[in-house]
C-alpha cells in the first residue's frame, strides 16, 4: 500500500480509474450473466414440458382401441411435435422399451418411483439435458414416457455470451485505461511545469523562473497564479534585503570616513590637548547617531514605509552640518552657499535630507579633476524648497543623464578613476526625493561641471 502511494500521481490515477471501470464492468457482466443463464434456463424448461405435454395430449387424442402399431405407423406425426436434437422413449411399467422417436440421445434409467410428471437436470451421453419422465395412458395401458431434451443450443449461446463479455471487457478496460492515461497526461503536465519551474528557481535562483502558458481558471490555474504571486513576493523582499545591504555600505561609507577621522584626531591629539578632546568626542557621537539615523531611512525605504507627515528639516542646518562633515573629510574642496527667500521647515526628515545632499556634494567632490568649488543655492518659494547644487567637475555627458539615477549605472570613465565608486548613490538620492514627493534633475556640461536641481515640499 505505502509502495502504491508513492508512485506517481499519473500511475495512481490510472490505477484508481481502471479498477473502478474494471470492478463496475464486472459486477455488470456477472448479474447480467446469471440472470440470462436462469432466464434462458427456464425457457429450454418450459420448451422441454410443453412438447412432453404435447405428446401426452396426442395419446389421449387416440381413443381407447389404440394399438403400439398404431403409434409406430404414427411415428412421422410425433416427430413433428419434437424439435430435432429431442429423443421420446416409451417404456411399460415393467421397464421395456417400446417406442422411440428420434435417436439423438441413449436411453436414461426410469426413476424408481414415478406420480406424475418428473423433471430432473443431468449429464446425458457427456451433455447436459433436461430429462423428462412422465406417466402417459395410451388406449388401455400406461406407460411411462421419456423425453431427453440437451441443453447444447443453451450451453453454446452462455458460451457466445461468455466470449463476448470477455472481449468487450478486454477491449473497454484498455480504452479506459488509454483515456485516463491520456487525461492524467494533460491534467498533471502543469503540475509538472510547476515542478520545474521550482526545481528551477532553487537551483539557479528567480532568473531562471520558467513562465507558464496555463490559462485555465481551475484548480491547477488558482495554484500557478499562487505560485507566481508568492515568487514575486519574495523575489521582491530578496531584491529589497540586497538593496537595503548595498545601500547601506553604500551610505555609511561617509560617516564611517568622517568618524575615523575622528577617533585618529583623538588618538594623536585628544591626550595632550582637552578641548581636541571634547571637540572630537561630540562630533564622533554625533557620526554614530547619524549612522543609526541613516540605517532606519534605508529600512524604511526597504519596506517601502509611506513618508511621515511630520517629517520636518531645517534645510539651512542640515546643509550646514554636511559641509561642516565635507570641509572636515575633503579639506581641498570649497563650499558656499546663498538663501533667497524666507526660510522655511521643509517636509522631509533631517536624516533623508542630509543623505540627499551628501550624495550630491561627495559627487561633486569625488569626479572632479580640479580643486572642487561647490555652491548651494537655496530658494523658497511658495510651497517648495528649490536647491541648486553647482559644481565644477568634468560633468556627465548628455547620453548617460537618463542614466544616473538607475541602481547600479557608473560613467565609464577612463580619465578618472574614483575609488569606491558603486553606482549607488543617486539611486538612493531618487528614492529619497520621491518618497518625500520632491523632484531631482541634473544638467550638465562635459569639461564645465554639473548642477543638481531638488524641489522639496515645505511643511506648511
Ligand atoms: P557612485 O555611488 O558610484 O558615485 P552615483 O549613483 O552617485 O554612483 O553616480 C552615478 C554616476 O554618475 C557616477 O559613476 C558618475 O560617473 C556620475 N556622476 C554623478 N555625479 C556626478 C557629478 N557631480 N559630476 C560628474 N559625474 C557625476
Amino acid at each position: 500500500m505505502n509502495k502504491l502511494w508513492n508512485r506517481s500521481l499519473k500511475t495512481k490515477w490510472m490505477l484508481t480509474t481502471g479498477l473502478t471501470i474494471f470492478i463496475s464492468y464486472a459486477a455488470i457482466c456477472i448479474v447480467t450473466f446469471f440472470a440470462l443463464q436462469s432466464w434462458l434456463l427456464s425457457a429450454e424448461e418450459q420448451n422441454a414440458t410443453r412438447t412432453a405435454e404435447d405428446l401426452s395430449s396426442f395419446f389421449a387424442s387416440q381413443g381407447f382401441a389404440v394399438t403400439i402399431q398404431d403409434l409406430q405407423n404414427q411415428s412421422g406425426l410425433m416427430q413433428a411435435i419434437l424439435t430435432q436434437d429431442q429423443t421420446v422413449r416409451l417404456f411399460h411399467l415393467d421397464g421395456r422399451e417400446i417406442l422411440q422417436i428420434n435417436n439423438a440421445a441413449p436411453a436414461v434409467a426410469l426413476p424408481a418411483e414415478l406420480r406424475h410428471t418428473h423433471i430432473e437436470k443431468m449429464e446425458v451421453a457427456g451433455v447436459d439435458a433436461f430429462v423428462i419422465h412422465r406417466a402417459v395412458q395410451i388406449g388401455p395401458l400406461h406407460m411411462i414416457l421419456q423425453l431427453v431434451h440437451p441443453l447444447t443450443a443453451f450451453q453454446s449461446m452462455m458460451s457466445y455470451i461468455l466470449t463476448t463479455m470477455f472481449l468487450l471487457g478486454i477491449g473497454g478496460i484498455l480504452l479506459a485505461a488509454g483515456m485516463s492515461y491520456l487525461a492524467s497526461t494533460l491534467l498533471i503536465r502543469p503540475l509538472q511545469d510547476l515542478r520545474n519551474s521550482m526545481e528551477a528557481v532553487k537551483e539557479g535562483g528567480f532568473a531562471s523562473k520558467v513562465d507558464f502558458t496555463y490559462t485555465a481558471q481551475d484548480e491547477i490555474g488558482d495554484l500557478v497564479i499562487i505560485y507566481e504571486e508568492m515568487l514575486a513576493k519574495l523575489e521582491q523582499s530578496f531584491t529589497r534585503q540586497q538593496q537595503f545591504v548595498s545601500d547601506a555600505s553604500h551610505e555609511l561609507r561617509t560617516p564611517i570616513q568622517s568618524l575615523e577621522g575622528h577617533l585618529s584626531l583623538m588618538k594623536r591629539w585628544g591626550k595632550d590637548d582637552p578641548e581636541v578632546l571634547e571637540e572630537s568626542l561630540a562630533t564622533s557621537l554625533q557620526d554614530v547617531g547619524r549612522m543609526k539615523k541613516i540605517l532606519e531611512e534605508l529600512l524604511q525605504l526597504a519596506r517601502q514605509e509611506n513618508l511621515s507627515q511630520h517629517a520636518t528639516a531645517n534645510v539651512v542646518e542640515v546643509l550646514a552640518e554636511v559641509e561642516r562633515e565635507m570641509r572636515f573629510i575633503y579639506p581641498h574642496a570649497t563650499l558656499d552657499r546663498s538663501v533667497v527667500g524666507q526660510i522655511k521647515e521643509a517636509n522631509i526628515t533631517a536624516e533623508a535630507l542630509g543623505q540627499v545632499i551628501r550624495n550630491i556634494y561627495e559627487n561633486a567632490i569625488r569626479y572632479c579633476e580640479r580643486k572642487p568649488l561647490i555652491h548651494t543655492a537655496l530658494h523658497f518659494k511658495g510651497e517648495d524648497v528649490f536647491i541648486e547644487v553647482t559644481d565644477n567637475g568634468i560633468g556627465i555627458a548628455e547620453e548617460n543623464i537618463p542614466y544616473v539615477f538607475d541602481r547600479f549605472f557608473k560613467v565609464d570613465d577612463a580619465r578618472l578613476h574614483v575609488e569606491g565608486s558603486t553606482g549607488l548613490g543617486l539611486s538612493i538620492t531618487k528614492m529619497l526625493i520621491d518618497k518625500y514627493n520632491g523632484d531631482i534633475e541634473v544638467h550638465s556640461q562635459i569639461g564645465k561641471g554639473s548642477v543638481f536641481l531638488l524641489r522639496i515640499p515645505l511643511k506648511l
